[in-house]
């Protein structure tokens, strides 16, 4: 059984992971800071994603846009007029309300894709009252969810921007400089990872729905009539993925395991581009060590799809509140190109060498991905709250992990012991992310990095001094070996890299089997 998500909110308070924002003032609603480990937690894992989707491939670049931009630029991606989520209160406590979550959790109804005269009509059918008071609910009205600001010091109409709600239209506005200056050639990508604000009716769930939040945004462009061609293919076409179609959905069945051929030869996904970079979406958080069965894809049913996408998934995860949107990923195809066209005057389009001709590329996948939500899937899948150890041990992912090795006197008041723990925590310090510890007997220490995670722990004792070797705890196993000092940094090095693993009694490591 997993945690509650308020469980896991006091978990990352109490560890210094995540706090709510300005708790001296009694918080923000849908604000978070980072802590000491959760800023390290949320950088690894950035670096991890920007490693994994832009520097290991040659067909993506990033760029890092500002968090406003002009403000036509909102009238033209089309959220100045539809960025809307739908907003009622009650009539006597003023308690607000997202209506569309409101009737998903009274009548446990799906609503995707409903507006606004649908949802009043299921209110007042269904008598659906105030949550806290249960007096009668105001009219439903759309609410656009953008903040704005003034630029300059005299606020009017026209000194109004916008905070970005996403950092995706950065990639469309540097579009044609990224072309210029980029050597870049379709089919490519440009990503980018930054702030993004949504004032949200109701947040909740902790990191889950924030009104301040990150993402990690590709757009990836193709040729118009390219869809298909995707060279990467052979990389995904067996890759297995729960797979919930918009027909499973429309007849009340349960989601399928599929391959990525499958999807593509029965036409449920409809270019092999959008299966190729969800099933991307899907390998890199299993790279980092997340259950791949908590995954699945489900398909926009078509009122829920945006007005210019051709195909909508989303990845969800199952989380303690039930199957979540993890990211988006729409076939936008030229609709944003075509927009900024339109209300800037400038020439988008690129020429293409084989047809002679000028085309305006489409964006067949734009994988958008929430930092938060990750950051979420990325701790569920690690808590474990072990009963035999009686503490909690996060089973974090090495690359993710704040620290990767803790460095431990065996007692903290023999100074032989302490100046020796001090060489060896030195020198590993500039290798890994190294913590020292001198307090508390060795077995509070490692509960204490079992809790945030610390891979490794290595302890100095009265051997160490004449035969210049250490111990070697495991989280995951609690398995010790001894390890020749001289032989620490490369040892710790292979096994954060997986190159490794902790053996079973006799050998002191053997090669960690590859999974297939
Ligand atoms: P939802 O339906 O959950 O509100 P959405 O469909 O509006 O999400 P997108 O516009 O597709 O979300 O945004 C892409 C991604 O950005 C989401 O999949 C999610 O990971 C992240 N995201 C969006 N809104 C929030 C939020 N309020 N807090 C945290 N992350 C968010």
């Amino acid at each position: 059984m997993s945690i509650t998500i308020d469980e896991m909110a006091s978990f990352c308070k109490r560890k210094g992971i995540v706090f709510p924002s300005s708790e001296i003032y009694g918080g923000l609603t849908g604000f978070f800071d980072y802590g000491p480990l959760g800023s390290e937690i949320k950088n690894n894992l950035k670096q991890a994603w920007w490693k994994y989707f832009v520097h290991d491939r040659e067909d993506v670049v990033g760029i890092d846009g500002t968090i406003i931009s002009h403000p036509k630029t909102w009238e033209a991606s089309g959220h100045v007029a539809n960025f809307d989520d739908f907003f009622t209160e009650c009539v006597k406590c003023h308690e607000r309300y997202r209506a569309d979550h409101l009737i998903e959790d009274v009548l446990h109804m799906d609503v995707a894709g409903l507006k606004t005269a649908q949802l009043n009509k299921l209110i007042k059918e269904h008598h659906v009252k105030c949550q806290k008071c249960k007096s009668e609910l105001a009219e439903v009205k759309p609410f656009n969810m953008m903040f704005t600001t003034f630029i300059g010091p005299v606020p009017s109409k026209e000194a109004t921007a916008y905070l970005r709600p996403e950092t995706a239209q950065n990639m469309f506005l540097d579009f044609k400089s990224v072309t210029e200056t980029g050597r870049v050639k379709l089919p490519f990508g440009i990503a980018q990872m930054g702030k993004a604000f949504r004032n949200e009716i109701a947040p909740r769930n902790f990191l889950f729905r924030c009104r301040e939040f990150e993402q990690m945004e590709i757009e990836y462009f193709i040729h118009p009539d390219k869809a298909n061609e995707c060279p990467f293919l052979d990389e995904v076409r067996r890759h297995k993925l729960l797979v919930y179609s918009a027909e499973l959905q429309h007849h009340k069945k349960e989601a399928l395991e599929m391959t990525m051929q499958e999807c593509i030869d029965k036409k449920i996904i409809s270019t092999a581009w959008h299966a190729y970079w969800l099933a991307k979406a899907h390998q890199w958080f299993v790279s980092l060590g997340a259950d791949a069965k908590k995954f699945r894809i489900r398909q926009h049913v078509a009122d829920e799809k945006s007005h210019y996408a051709l195909d909508t998934w989303d990845l969800e995860y199952e989380f303690p509140f039930g199957w979540k949107e993890l990211q988006g990923m729409a076939n936008r195809t030229d609709y944003d190109l075509k927009q900024h066209m339109k209300h800037s005057g400038k020439d988008l389009s690129l020429f293409d060498e084989e047809s002679k001709q000028k085309i305006i590329p489409h964006v067949v996948a734009e994988p958008s991905q929430g930092v938060d939500r990750a950051f979420l899937v990325f701790l569920y899948n690690a808590y474990q709250d072990d009963k035999q150890r009686g503490n909690v041990v996060l089973k974090l992912h090495p690359t993710l992990a704040p620290f990767k090795v803790a460095v431990f006197p065996l007692l903290s008041n023999k100074e032989e012991l302490t100046s020796k723990a001090r060489e060896v925590f030195t020198s590993l310090k500039t290798a890994f992310t190294t913590f020292y510890d001198r307090t508390g007997s060795v077995g509070r220490r490692y509960a204490r990095m079992d809790e945030i995670g610390t891979p490794y722990c290595v302890t100095v004792d009265f051997d160490s001094l004449d035969k210049q070797d250490v111990t070697v705890r495991d989280r995951d196993s609690t398995k010790q070996m001894r390890v020749p000092i001289n032989e620490l940094k490369e040892t710790l090095r292979r096994l954060l890299a997986g190159e490794l693993a902790f053996s079973k009694a006799g050998t002191p490591f053997e090669p960690k089997k590859e999974v297939p």
